[in-house]
């Protein structure tokens, strides 16, 4: 006891909501407190993650029954005994509205050999899996599992040995609880993620820099609907200063203009679903922020072949005057009607802009693709400045969340 006594001098301890972490007083500066406004908000976006998540699998639920009692008026007997709703339980976590109509769909198949009269779904939902890929001292990752109500485990990755030594020392350091529901692993973030795709219903970048060489894996092991919050804190780059720089990491050339941080968040939202794209999978933002000086979006990832081809309409080249202020944007394509309904996508017809600059006579920049979608969802934003709002006392940073949520409610 003494000797761990000996120990804990060496260390200072820092509070941060309701998570405690051991910081070695020789890394003391290691602890950034403007970082609490990245964290808070993290928090207060879980907590509507978890909600909403909840509401989306009641209401298929709903639905599932209501179709199935439907079904059932229309029985006359019964040859199949077996619950059948367990075959397709992996499809109860897919939450979007599209989904959702596929999954009508299905259960209309599947009320057909479902014909056991007491069949109800009953199946629980799990609580939300969350990895944070770099997870350093594991602060973030203990505030999520200590604070975050309805969470399942927390799995708080690092590649360097030393992180994870102190980060297994804070979970023991945190208590029974946290220690029951925090894991740390020595792993590169990288190989852990591609090695369980679809199996995370939250997933955590917050690198120092650039995401840029996460995003492949990340994206692959969101679970459906399932959320990824990612922070980029090269603002030089993605403000323009290095385009040349910007466009290797994330596929898309910036142009200079006073909209810099908006731009950087549209940047890293094409970069995300461009990811997403590859595996037959999209983006839908909830919300995107610039705090401090960095950048951090919350998108859900979704699987849909369908969807997917609807991407080049979420996306724009900007035609940025050098003389002015005055910008324009190209949508990389255009929807036309089909002969026989529906419609399919074209090149886009461009250039929508002179030769000139209307209002100074200059030439254009053409930087992009960015994405040009809404970047955030104002249900999640309300949804999330009203919990903020009714739980003061456990945001610290609040007064700082409350004013960019305020912010972009107002969008
Ligand atoms: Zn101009």
């Amino acid at each position: 006891m003494a000797e761990v006594e000996d120990k804990l001098k060496d260390y200072e301890i820092k509070k941060e909501g309701e998570a405690e972490i051991l910081l070695h007083k020789k890394n003391a500066v290691f602890y950034n407190p403007v970082q609490v406004h990245n964290r808070d908000m993290s928090i207060a976006v879980l907590r509507t993650f978890v909600a909403k998540r909840k509401e989306e699998h009641e209401a298929l639920v709903d639905k599932r029954n209501t179709s199935h009692e439907k079904n059932k008026e229309g029985e006359t007997s019964s040859q199949n005994g077996e619950d059948a709703s367990t075959g397709q339980q992996d499809e109860m976590d897919v939450v979007c509205e599209k989904e959702l109509n596929k999954a009508e769909d299905q259960i209309e198949d599947l009320s057909k050999e479902a014909t056991k009269p007491s069949w109800k779904v009953t199946r629980e939902l799990k609580p939300p899996l969350v990895l944070e890929a770099l997870a350093a001292t594991g602060l973030r990752s203990l505030r999520y599992a200590r604070e975050v109500e309805g969470l399942g485990k927390v799995v708080a990755l690092d590649n360097d040995k030393a992180s994870v030594e102190d980060c297994k020392r804070n979970i023991k350091f945190n208590g029974a609880s946290a220690a029951s529901k925090v894991e740390a692993y020595l792993v590169d973030a990288r190989i852990h993620m591609l090695m369980h795709p679809k199996e995370f219903d939250v997933v955590d970048l917050d690198p120092y820099g650039s995401p840029s060489i996460f995003l492949d894996s990340a994206v692959q092991a969101v679970a459906d609907g399932g959320l990824l919050m990612c922070t980029a804190t090269d603002m030089a780059v993605l403000c323009g200063t290095n385009g040349e720089v910007c466009y290797s990491k994330y596929g898309s050339f910036p142009t200079k203009g006073k909209y810099c941080h908006e731009m950087a968040l549209r940047i890293l939202l094409a970069s995300i679903e461009s990811h997403a794209n590859r595996y037959k999978r999209y983006i839908v933002p909830v919300l995107s922020v610039f705090m401090d000086f960095y950048i951090r979006v919350f998108v859900r990832v979704f699987t849909s072949a369908s969807e997917i081809k609807n991407t080049p309409l979420k996306l724009s080249y900007i035609y940025q005057c050098v003389g002015c202020d005055s910008f324009h944007l190209q949508c990389l394509a255009r929807t036309v009607p089909k002969k026989n309904n529906g419609v399919k996508h074209a090149p886009a017809i461009g250039p929508v802009v002179p030769q000139e600059c209307s209002d100074c006579g200059k030439k254009f920049n053409i930087g992009g693709p960015i994405w040009s979608a809404p970047i955030h969802d104002q249900d999640w934003v309300v949804s999330t400045l009203t919990g903020v709002k009714s739980m003061k006392d456990r945001y610290p940073a609040y007064d700082k969340i409350t004013s960019v949520l305020t912010t972009v409610s107002e969008f």
